[in-house]
């Protein structure tokens, strides 16, 4: 991870790993005030929030939060419906406000949290690269995303400026950081997968020339497109990737994120049924792709009962399976365990990277010579969210696991994985304000 870090920052293009400039060079540190709105469109959910600040770190007032699914068809149709959609929250959002708040006039300013690769012309505009996800509306690649939204809040009559387009991730990492100023990175697990962290402006190369006052500049990874030959790809992850609409893009992703574990069980699950007699007949509901979701994976993983009851269960309202025999209910909790356990030690690995990248993972860095306990070690804070590291705690355990496992108790014990809840919708309002104009 940290030798294809380099190669992303080396240059345009040096890895698959984009490295992609935010702009973003100074985090919220607790000063901000006003009241500031994020829109926050994320892989699955799309939400509206406000949040009053005081000036005092950890006094966020957030008073509203509309959160509601992105209705499908949204994610293939045409960017002007998908922007009404969003402009038509918002408008609604606010005329809730009412004559009794305490909402001034002016001109409101929101930060626009957009959990897609996005090609940075400043902190308030960017360039769509490529959806990612479930999302695929042609019209939208190479057109600046923010412009798109400020010209459907303009077509609803609604008087807000885009002050920041933001990367979900780094929003995280701007609410971990406005909490606790040791907060170095960001990552999030939920739908789809990505990192960013703060990095010295002289270590990005392919900015030659542009200086920052803070000498910083957070860098949005994208480690979703991560790729190396070392991953331990299967048959499932090539066939997974190849039938997917976006082949040998986001390999990692694929490996590690909510929205394909379910799946990469039911293709390890559809497999052995053909090629055993575990369930007597093959199911043909184990043909239909992404019928098996990742929180119903979780729930048979995760199934307590002496005689795997859920697992039976599920299995029949799923795959229309019935009687299960206890062994290949077994069977399939290992399947689970298994698909889940990677995904989070992979994930786990890719968070050494970034600290190995920044030197925070121990090893002393270019000065070495010395052992890794002798290594003076910076107390270190990764922020998290997603609702797969959040809500499915086997892929968390085994996350910290792995990260003790890898890097040694020694080092681990100053690395603190935080989790930031709501932390993407929060953080943005917070650099709203931090480029509040
Ligand atoms: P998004 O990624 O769309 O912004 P979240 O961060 O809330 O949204 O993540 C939602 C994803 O998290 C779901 O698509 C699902 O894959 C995963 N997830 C949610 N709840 C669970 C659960 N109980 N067990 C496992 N995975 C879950
Ligand atoms: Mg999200």
């Amino acid at each position: 991870m940290a030798v294809e870090m380099h190669a992303g920052l080396a240059s345009e293009g040096g890895s698959k790993l984009k490295m992609l400039l935010t702009f973003v060079d100074n985090l919220p540190n607790g000063t901000e005030r006003g009241t500031y709105y994020a829109l926050h469109l994320g892989g699955t959910n799309f939400r509206v929030l406000r949040v009053h600040l005081n000036g005092q770190r950890s006094s966020i007032f957030e008073d509203e939060v509309e959160r509601q699914p992105i209705p499908e068809h949204l994610m293939t149709s045409t960017s002007e419906e998908l922007f009404d959609f969003i402009a038509s929250s918002l408008k609604e959002f606010i005329a809730k406000e009412g004559d009794g708040s305490n909402i001034s006039t002016s001109r409101r300013e929101l930060g626009f949290t957009f959990s897609f690769p996005v090609k940075q012309m400043s902190v308030s505009s960017g360039i769509l690269i490529k959806w990612t996800k479930a999302f695929s509306i042609v019209n939208m690649v190479g057109r600046d995303v923010a412009a798109c939204l400020q010209e459907a809040l303009a077509r609803k009559g609604l008087d807000v400026r885009v002050a920041a387009l933001v990367n979900d991730t780094v929003g995280t990492l701007a609410l971990g950081h406005y909490h606790d100023p040791d907060t170095v990175a960001a990552i999030i697990i939920g739908t789809g997968t990505n990192a960013c962290y703060l990095e010295r402006i002289d270590a990005i190369i392919k900015c030659q020339g542009l200086l920052t006052a803070s000498g910083r500049m957070v860098v949005n990874m994208e480690w979703g497109n991560f790729w190396s030959s070392h991953l331990p790809r299967t048959s499932y992850d090539i066939d997974l990737d190849a039938e997917s609409p976006n082949p040998n893009d986001q390999g990692f992703e694929k490996m590690i994120s909510g929205m394909y574990l379910g799946d990469i069980v039911r293709r390890v699950i559809l497999r052995m049924s053909m090629e055993s007699d575990m369930f007597e007949l093959v199911s043909p509901k184990l043909k239909i792709p992404f019928i098996l979701r990742t929180p119903l994976m979780a729930a048979m993983h995760e199934d307590n009962s002496p005689d795997l009851r859920e697992v039976a269960r599920i299995l029949k309202e799923v795959f229309e399976i019935p009687e299960v025999p206890m062994k290949a209910r077994k069977i399939v909790v290992k399947v689970c365990d298994v698909v889940t356990r990677r995904a989070a030690r992979l994930a786990a690995a890719g968070i050494v990277g970034i600290l190995k990248k920044i030197g925070r993972d121990g090893s002393g860095g270019i000065t070495g010579g010395r052992s890794r306990s002798d290594t003076k070690m910076r107390r270190t804070v990764v922020a998290i969210e997603g609702g797969l590291y959040s809500s499915y705690s086997l892929f968390s355990e085994y996350l910290h696991e792995a990260l003790n496992e890898i890097l040694g108790e020694d080092i681990a014990k100053h690395v603190i994985i935080k989790v930031t809840e709501d932390g993407s919708g929060i953080g943005t309002a917070l650099l709203a304000a931090s480029f509040s104009s």
